[in-house]
């Protein structure tokens, strides 16, 4: 009982102190419903750390209470979230470019070393208190520098070898490294040491370098892809098992299982042999079963216009629990390969052209543009509004250009947000946000559809994750729908 009402009391402390947000955990008898799904979600993850990898499939209801338990965790974050941006009041130093220079909205984690923040604070002595003064202050600082490099959506600049140029529309293929993470758990795995080498030999065919000594780290780094989904030769490695339930399990997954727990969930070999110890694989073998590392390309989001020989890149960064066992994390190879980059670093890529039909209209006076994108899917379109501001200061004639963007909001994943307002005020683009529904849905909008029911059931889709977020599920949607529906969203069909 005791101990119930500390965890009550710590709790609501934090909660009011970091986020002026009440639990009132002592007016009710049940828990309030973020802190029971915090501890329930995190007594799940506790047992999931100690059951064998891709028991998952045996737990189905555990699962699916663990993901309606984060569903309610980020449903209320979201919540008091919103519920500050739309109170925030005054100045908001943190993010002032007076404070901060022009590219204070940037992640720059430079910032935050000791003599930046020291001089900072000494010229403006409250920029860095997010959450105010006093124990706010100093509870919340702790998740104020955990916030930044949460940000998914990132930039890179990149100055091209000489000779090298880029034309609008164009990207790039880079060749990224594994994450160290993922490396390491194969070192973990095989345990050669950290500086030993192998001889590939030539006797098969492979695309590795044969028939000289070459660093195991180099190997896992660069040359394989170890992320990749299992294929189901790999998965019958069941027969070096001498555990006959391991060999029926992995029958079974590289058979019917095969779809749903290894392909949907990217299963990887390294996850196989984690999961089921008892497979003792030699490390050539192993090697045998990855493919290649694969390229990634990225539309250069930067205009030959303002310097030919310099690009830049904007990607989101692919990071959360993996798919076929939340306790590992999914890196994505390239993203994190991309946002471990530091100023000088050398990276290997070549420029490839666009198709012809993503390139400016040539009648770039007639011809408006309708552009869509999502996160960073705005990179070719800054390309495309950086060339037409160029032209435009030039003095050419522009045709209409309108551009849809999805995005969750200003601070969470709006790339390029200034330059876009300042094109938008200039009229070389018009650009329309999710965001602008959503402002008007606070302010009590209502909604009028009219048309085809697969309107309706398009337009219903995307205004509910508008409203709740992206990661609203469809029933989630659905329930959203039913309680607004008559009264706050009319519709009219046709069919
Ligand atoms: C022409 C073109 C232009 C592009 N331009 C851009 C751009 O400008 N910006 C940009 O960001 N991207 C762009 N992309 C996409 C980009 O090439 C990469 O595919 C993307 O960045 C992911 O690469 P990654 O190596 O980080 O992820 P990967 O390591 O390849 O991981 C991605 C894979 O992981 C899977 N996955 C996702 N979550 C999980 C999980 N939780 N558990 C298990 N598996 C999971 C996904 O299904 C996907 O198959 C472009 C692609 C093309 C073809």
């Amino acid at each position: 009982m005791v101990t119930e009402d500390f965890t009550r009391l710590t709790l609501d402390t934090l909660a009011l102190c970091t986020m002026d947000f009440r639990f009132n955990s002592y007016y009710h008898d049940a828990l309030h419903p973020f802190i029971a799904a915090m501890v329930n979600s995190l007594t799940e993850l506790g047992a999931r750390a100690v059951r064998p990898l891709l028991a998952s499939i045996f737990y189905r209801e555990a699962n699916r209470k663990y993901w309606e338990d984060i569903g309610t965790l980020r449903q209320t974050a979201q919540g008091i979230l919103d519920s500050r941006r739309r109170h925030l009041t005054g100045p908001r130093p943190h993010v002032e470019p007076v404070v901060y220079g022009e590219n204070a909205r940037d992640f720059v984690p430079d910032r935050m070393l000791d003599e930046n923040i020291e001089r900072l604070t000494k010229e403006y002595p409250d920029c860095w208190k997010p959450f105010g003064s006093g124990i706010g202050a100093c509870i919340g600082r702790l998740f104020a520098w955990q916030a930044s490099p949460a940000r998914g959506d990132k930039h890179i600049n990149i100055q091209l070898p000489d000779g090298i140029t880029y034309k609008v529309g164009d990207y790039v293929a880079v060749l990224p490294f594994n994450p160290k993470e993922t490396v390491t758990r194969v070192m973990r795995k095989f345990q050669p040491s950290w500086d030993s080498h192998i001889t590939i030999g030539s006797n098969r065919w492979t695309a590795l370098p044969t028939g000289t000594p070459i660093s195991v780290y180099d190997v896992l780094g660069s040359y394989v892809k170890l992320s990749q989904s299992a294929i189901r030769r790999g998965i019958l490695l069941a027969d070096a098992s001498k555990d006959e339930a391991t060999k029926q399990q992995l029958h079974t997954l590289a058979g019917d299982l095969y779809a749903s727990e290894i392909s949907l969930k990217r299963a990887s070999i390294l996850d196989l042999l984690e999961g089921f110890p008892s497979v003792s694989l030699p490390f050539g073998t192993f090697l045998s079963l990855l493919p290649l590392m694969r390229l990634r390309q990225y539309s250069i989001s930067s205009s030959p216009a303002i310097n030919p020989t310099r690009a830049t890149l904007a990607y989101s960064l692919l990071e959360g629990p993996a798919l076929a066992n939340p306790a590992n994390r999914h890196i994505g190879v390239a993203t994190a390969y991309l946002a471990s980059l530091l100023r000088g670093d050398r990276l290997l890529l070549s420029v490839r052209p666009t198709h012809t039909a993503f390139r400016l209209p040539d009648e770039i006076e007639s011809t408006p543009i309708i552009c869509v994108a999502a996160g960073s899917g705005l990179a070719p379109f800054r390309d495309f509004s950086q060339e037409r501001a160029v032209l435009r200061a030039k003095g050419r004639e522009l045709a209409p250009a309108l551009l849809f963007s999805g995005c969750c909001g200003p601070e969470v994943d709006d790339l390029y947000r200034d330059e876009f307002d300042e094109w938008h005020g200039m009229g070389v683009v018009d650009v329309r946000r999710a965001e602008e529904v959503k402002g008007l849905w606070e302010c009590g909008a209502r909604v009028y559809v009219c048309g085809s029911r697969l309107v309706k059931e398009g337009v219903k889709q995307v205004m509910g994750k508008i409203v709740l977020g992206g990661g609203a599920t469809e029933d989630e949607v659905s329930q959203w729908y039913e309680s607004v529906r008559n009264d706050r969203y009319a519709t009219n069909m046709f069919d």
